[in-house]
């Protein structure tokens, strides 16, 4: 006897899967993210309380005692996680999830007398075993506890197809027989294909490949969902899965990169993480009050963020020197590039959290059009996303990447510490041209000095 009847778990199920798509829906607009998120989290606690009350489940106790191990550690975690260490936050749970899928097709191989659910179990138990492992090594990529460059030697590329050769053989046999020791065989193997899937891939592209580790965790879960004959595992993993899908695309176009590029472009010796090396090259550079008078003289300023306003923390003081501006007369927007920063969306939620309008933020195909008429473009922790390498420079690892053209505006000043490079470890020939100017040091300091400055012209 379960305390849930058959028809009230299926409702149940339903407004759980309705929530996790009003969840996406919320999550696609900075204005509406946090709703989404409380509503999927909302859907998930439903999910999991009917899972207690609709099924005979055994050894309750340790299952309470697993959950409780788990949010202990999960959410201190993520409370303290700071926002530019987020990838690495994803790839781990992720990994995690991928994990659990296999572990559970693992033992439901065990009494999976059906062909096709025998099927299921197999993609599962493999597509969550490269997703797990693949999702440790980008985490260790990104925590540096590894090196964040392609890690490749002779004979990868052999030993990949090997290893996925015999996961389809092994595939077959288990299908076929039902081998729990082949099972095993299968789980070390797919292990073995997320290391060498991930461990090629540089430093810039790994956030790609967690997108794309975290599409294969939504296609293992939603396959286990099969398995168990669970349809709102069915629901979410598919929604994981197409979801993930799309954002590794556009995150690849964003970055001018081919997926298939990525994961196998370290075989054909492009690697995509250059130099951290500074430059010695002489540039212009100025004080805060030589940066204040230029704004301040300003008509229209376009202010470009990048990952080390992120790292400063300096999202209030910009959102000040923005309103100090504004009430001066000047007109001040923010050109936001989808990969700025180290996540998708970096930058919106970073501005969104100093209370910057929604309205100042400009995609950027809306202020590419716009940099001609600007007479200050203030670059402020950003480097890739400027660099004019990505049009002009055949080979460069940024190439064909769009980027917002600030060398098309009046003035140009970079807010960076030195002259070493951005993620892709190559050199921006924009620091060096007439137009520009750096103001060095930490992005916050730099942005308050500039701002008492402005306040006292
Ligand atoms: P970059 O990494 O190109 O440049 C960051 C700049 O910030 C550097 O020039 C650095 O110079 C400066 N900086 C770092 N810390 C500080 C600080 N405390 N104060 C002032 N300046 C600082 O960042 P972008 O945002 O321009 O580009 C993002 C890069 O990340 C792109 O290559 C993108 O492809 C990649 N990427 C983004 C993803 C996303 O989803 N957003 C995903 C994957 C990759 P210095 O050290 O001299 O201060």
């Amino acid at each position: 006897m379960t305390l849930l009847s058959p028809t009230w778990t299926a409702i149940l199920y339903l407004v759980a899967a309705v929530c996790f798509i009003l969840a996406l829906k919320g999550l696609s607009s900075p204005k509406t993210a946090r709703r989404g998120n409380l509503i999927g989290a909302a859907g998930a606690l439903i999910a999991v309380v009917t899972v207690f009350l609709s099924s005979r489940l055994e050894n309750v106790p340790w299952i309470l005692m697993a959950i409780a191990v788990g949010s202990a550690v999960a959410a201190p975690v993520a409370r303290r996680v700071q926002m530019t260490q987020m990838p690495q936050l994803v790839a781990l749970f992720n990994g995690v999830g991928g994990g659990a899928a296999a572990l559970v097709a693992l033992l439901e191989l065990g009494h999976a007398d059906e062909p096709w659910v025998r099927v299921a179990a197999v993609f599962t138990l493999l597509v969550g075993a490269v997703s797990f492992a693949g999702s440790l090594v980008t985490f260790a990529k990104l925590q540096e506890l590894m090196t964040t460059r392609p890690v490749v030697f002779p004979g990868l590329p052999v030993i990949m197809g090997a290893a996925l050769l015999a996961a389809i053989a092994a595939s077959v046999v288990v299908v076929a027989t039902g081998s729990a020791g082949v099972a095993v065989v299968l789980l070390v193997l797919g292990l073995a294909t997320g290391v060498l899937l991930v461990l090629p891939v540089g430093g810039a592209d790994v956030p790609i490949v967690i997108s794309l580790l975290n599409a294969f965790t939504g296609l293992a879960v939603a396959a286990s969902g099969l398995v168990l004959g669970n349809v709102l595992l069915l629901v979410a993993g598919t929604l994981v899965g197409a979801s993930g899908t799309i954002l590794t695309r556009a995150m690849a176009s964003a970055m001018g990169r081919s997926v298939a590029g990525i994961l196998f472009g370290a075989f054909r010796g492009g690697s995509t993480a250059g130099s951290t090396a500074a430059s010695d090259r002489p540039v212009r550079s100025s004080s805060p009050e030589d940066v204040a008078v230029l704004l301040r003289y300003a008509q229209k300023v376009l202010i470009v963020p990048g990952y080390g306003l992120a790292v400063a923390q300096g999202q209030h003081t910009i959102a000040e020197l923005q309103a100090a501006l504004e009430e001066r007369g000047i007109e001040v927007a923010f050109a936001i590039h989808p990969v700025a920063g180290r996540m998708p969306g970096h930058m919106n939620v970073l501005l969104a959290e100093a209370n910057v309008a929604y309205e100042s933020l400009k995609e950027m195909s809306e202020v590419n059009p716009e940099f001609k008429t600007a007479d200050v473009a203030l670059v402020v922790g950003a480097n890739d996303v400027v660099n004019p390498a990505a049009k002009s420079t055949p080979g460069s690892p940024i190439y064909g990447m769009p980027i917002l053209e600030v060398e098309e505006a009046r003035q140009v000043v970079f807010l960076k510490r030195s002259m070493r490079p951005g993620f892709a470890g190559i050199e921006n020939e924009l620091l060096y041209e007439p137009q520009t100017t750096l103001l060095f040091g930490d992005a916050k300091d730099s942005l308050a000095k500039v701002l008492s400055a402005v306040k006292a012209l």
